[in-house]
């Protein structure tokens, strides 16, 4: 279960939602792992055949770029190995390949639309809050 929440641009009307928290299965890692970006997903494949998996996380999270000031939201996978290997997923900004860093709380008002580059997030009229799973 998780929380959710929308954002909508209030010049032109793009929306985003937000997710954030445990929100699915994560009894089949395999099934987990096709839903990454290919990249990430192969290296996660790799080290799932070299390493004894101790513990597996998975997390929507929401990331930020801090040279675009937009926010977007991901799945934030965490593989836990024995003898103490981590592997943890990682995401560039579409536009400026950045690394997208996790944040917690987003402040709406310090960030831009990704499509119309104004800072008139806000959240949405219509839904306040989502609840998924
Ligand atoms: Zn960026
Ligand atoms: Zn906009």
């Amino acid at each position: 279960m998780g929380w959710g929440t929308v954002i909508e641009c209030k010049s032109c009307g793009y929306n985003l939602e937000l997710l954030e928290g445990p929100g699915m299965g994560y009894c089949d890692l395999d099934f987990v792992i096709t839903m990454l970006e290919s990249d990430q997903a192969q290296k996660a494949l790799e080290l799932k055949d070299r390493f004894e998996i101790i513990r597996v996380d998975g997390y929507m999270k929401i990331y930020e770029c801090h040279s675009c000031n937009v926010l977007s939201n991901y799945l934030c996978l965490q593989l836990f190995f024995e003898g103490g290997g981590k592997f943890e997923t990682t995401y560039l900004c579409d536009k400026c390949k950045s690394h997208l860093e996790i944040i917690e709380e987003p402040v709406l008002s310090d960030y831009v639309c990704p499509e119309c580059g104004n800072s008139t997030l806000g959240p949405s009229s219509f839904i306040a809050r989502i609840d998924w799973d």
